[in-house]
C-alpha cells in the first residue's frame, strides 16, 4: 500500500520540493496550501513523477480549515502515514519595538498556531493508527537568537517545544516528531525578504561557513529520510541544515 503525506505550505519552496521526492519514493501526497495556483502546480509535478495527489485549499492559521485538511486527507486516501508541518511566512525584518501588534498576530498565527493546529488533529489519526511520523519546520532562528526576527524567531523556538514534548506524551503511542531548522534556503520567501532587505543577504552569505544558501532539494532530502522508516530510531531531534551556519556563531 502507498503511504500518504500532508505537506503544508506544500505550493512553494520547502514543501513544494518535498512533495516532489516523496513522490519519487512513491507517496501519494496532500498538498495544502492558501495559494491555489502554487498548490495545483505541485499536484501537477507529483502526477508528473507517478504518484496520486489533491490540493486542498486551508489557511492554516484557521483551526476550522486545519480540522477540514486532515478530515478531506483520511476520506480521500484512508490514512496518514507522514505530516510535513512546513507553513509559514518571514517577518518584515523590523526590530521588534519597531513592529506594530498585528505583525506579531499574523505570524504567530501561522507559523505557530497553524503547527500547534496541525500536530493537534494529524496526531489523533496517527494515535489512533498506531503509527506516523511527523516533522516540524523550525528555522536556524529556532536554535539562535538573532537580530530583526524576533517575532519569527519565538515561533520558530515554540515549533522545537512543540516537537520534544510531543514525543515525550506519544512515542509510546507510536508516533515520531523530528524538526528541521534549516539556515537561509534559497525559496521565494528569502527571495522576497532579501528583496527588501538587500544588506542581510550579504550578511548571512559571508556569515555561512559553506559560503551560499542551501537549496529547497538539499532539505527535502533530509525531511524524506526523516519521515521514512529509515530514521525509525530517531525521534524529538532537531537536525540543523545550514551550511554550519550555527556550529559557528
Ligand atoms: P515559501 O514562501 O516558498 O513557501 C511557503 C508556502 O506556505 C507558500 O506556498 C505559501 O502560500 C504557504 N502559506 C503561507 N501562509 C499560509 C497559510 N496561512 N496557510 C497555508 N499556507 C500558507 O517559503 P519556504 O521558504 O518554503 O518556507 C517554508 C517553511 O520553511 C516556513 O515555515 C519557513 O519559516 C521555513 N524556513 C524557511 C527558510 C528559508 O530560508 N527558506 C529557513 C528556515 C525555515
Amino acid at each position: 500500500m502507498s503511504k500518504v503525506a500532508i505537506i503544508t505550505g506544500g505550493g512553494s519552496g520547502l514543501g513544494q520540493a518535498t512533495a516532489v521526492r516523496l513522490a519519487e519514493e512513491g507517496v501519494n501526497i496532500s498538498v495544502v496550501d492558501i495559494s491555489e495556483e502554487g498548490g495545483n502546480r505541485t499536484v501537477e509535478m507529483v502526477k508528473d513523477k507517478g504518484a496520486d495527489a489533491i490540493f486542498i485549499k486551508a489557511d492554516v492559521s484557521k483551526n476550522e480549515d486545519v480540522k477540514n485538511y486532515v478530515d478531506e486527507t483520511v476520506s480521500h486516501f484512508g490514512t496518514i502515514d507522514y505530516f510535513f508541518n512546513n507553513a509559514g511566512i518571514s517577518g518584515s525584518g523590523k526590530y521588534f519595538l519597531d513592529s506594530d501588534i498585528d505583525e506579531i498576530e499574523k505570524i504567530v498565527g501561522i507559523n505557530l498556531l497553524g503547527a500547534l493546529y496541525g500536530v493537534r488533529h494529524v496526531a489523533e489519526v496517527m494515535k489512533k493508527q498506531g503509527s506516523g511520523a511527523i516533522v516540524n519546520t523550525a528555522s536556524s532562528a529556532g536554535v539562535i537568537g538573532q537580530d530583526s526576527v524576533v517575532i519569527y524567531s519565538a515561533t520558530k523556538h515554540g515549533i522545537i517545544g512543540l516537537t520534544k514534548s510531543m514525543v515525550a506524551e506519544y512515542a509510546k503511542d507510536g508516533l515520531r516528531v523530528n524538526a528541521i531548522a534549516p539556515g537561509p534556503t534559497e525559496t521565494e520567501m528569502v527571495r522576497n525578504f532579501y528583496k527588501d532587505n538587500p544588506e542581510m543577504k550579504e550578511n548571512a552569505e559571508s556569515g555561512i561557513p559553506q559560503k551560499r544558501l542551501g537549496t529547497p532539494e538539499e532539505v527535502a532530502e533530509l525531511v524524506t529520510f526523516l519521515l521514512t522508516s529509515k530514521a525509525e530510531y530517531i525521534n524529538g531531534e532537531v537536525i540543523r541544515i545550514d551550511g554550519g551556519f550555527t556550529n559557528v556563531k
